[in-house]
């Protein structure tokens, strides 16, 4: 029997717990020819430490150790905020920005404060996702960016992470102010996860 029709290749699990994100990844991989369980659906999965010097090899990591505890087709993401101003920061690290506990509140007033003195063009950041699919017959990435400007200050009660700061090119509003609709057509996330769909889509025939 070919590895894409064998019963554990038609499974798909998203190597997460986040709610937000899983509704979001579900949605765009609906049409699918694949049963998409979230990371909660399933018992026993693994926490895996996000230690790797870039978002290629944590999502790797993720997506590798996930197939390795569940023997299902599994997709992980790792995400950055980069800030050319800053170095490239908070880059791999932006869960951690401000430190270990991963407080976006504490992020968001690090990175505002890092950016007093910057200008208007200094501001500009992109958000940057890799999605990673490792099943038993090989493993894939793929990129999503999403270019804008780091606000002076947070606008907006929505989203997550940096979103009340992060205003997304062609836009006046933070992504906290964006509708979750709109924010998923042209988040990092949404471009990203919608390659990988394009790529099953083929894949799973
Ligand atoms: P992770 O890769 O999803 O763990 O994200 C790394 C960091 O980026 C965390 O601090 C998240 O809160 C933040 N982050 C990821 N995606 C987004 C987003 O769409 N908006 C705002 N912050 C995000």
């Amino acid at each position: 029997m070919p590895a894409s029709t064998n019963t554990s290749q038609r499974k798909l699990v998203l190597a997460t717990s986040n709610p937000g994100k899983i509704s979001e990844m579900r949605s765009i991989l609906a049409d699918l020819d694949v049963a998409v369980l979230a990371g909660t659906d399933v018992p026993d999965w693994p926490s895996v430490e996000e230690d790797q010097p870039d978002l290629r090899g944590n999502a790797l990591k993720k997506a590798r150790e996930w197939h390795r505890a569940t023997a299902i087709m599994a997709l992980a993401d790792d995400t950055a905020l980069e800030v050319p101003y800053l170095g490239g920061a908070p880059g791999v690290r932006s869960a951690r920005y401000a430190g270990e506990d991963g407080d976006s509140d504490a992020n968001i007033t690090k990175l505002l404060f890092e950016l007093r003195n910057a200008t208007e063009s200094d501001r500009s950041a992109r958000f940057r996702c890799v999605i990673a699919i490792v099943s038993a017959d090989g493993e894939w990435c793929f990129e999503g960016i999403c270019p804008g400007t780091i606000a002076a200050a947070r606008a907006g009660e929505g989203g997550f992470g940096y979103d009340p700061v992060f205003v997304p090119d062609g836009f006046t509003e933070s992504f906290a102010q964006i509708p979750t609709a709109a924010k998923n057509k042209i988040s990092h996330r949404g471009i990203a996860v919608r390659a990988a769909a394009d790529f099953l889509r083929g894949h799973l025939r």
